[in-house]
């Protein structure tokens, strides 16, 4: 718990898409980070570095990241010379969907963007 939302991070992994039908079914969403708080209590969410995706995609438009609920991209936490779409060495596609590296003692810097069908955890986020 944090703030007026819930938070789970999901055992299994899947695709961003299978993340986003899984959050959908339980009444929830694929996180949307809007706060500095938000994001420091994400990153720190578990003790083991994990890769989870967020509710973030520049599927609709390359370059033009949106947030799952439309909100607006106002605060960003890219990794160093992320997003990258893949720079390019992309024979396996583009990336057009966003992951958080959880990493216990560090709170920014760590978004990247990855195919989509990668597989990996996920972070659901229901508001109260
Ligand atoms: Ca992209
Ligand atoms: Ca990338």
């Amino acid at each position: 718990m944090f703030g007026c939302a819930c938070y789970l991070l999901s055992t299994e992994s899947g695709s961003w898409e299978e993340g986003r039908g899984d959050c959908s079914k339980k009444g929830a969403h694929l996180v949307v980070i809007d706060s500095f708080e938000e994001q420091k209590f994400l990153s720190n969410f578990t003790k083991n570095a994990t890769y989870a995706w967020i509710g973030l995609t520049d599927e609709a438009e390359e370059g033009t990241w949106k947030w799952i609920n439309e909100a607006p991209l106002s605060l960003k936490y890219w990794q160093e010379s992320q997003p990258d779409n893949g720079g390019g060495h992309g024979n396996l596609g583009e990336e057009d969907c966003a992951h958080i590296k959880m990493t216990e003692g560090k709170s920014s810097q760590n978004w990247n963007d990855l195919l989509c069908s990668n597989s990996l955890r996920w972070i659901c986020e229901k508001i109260l």
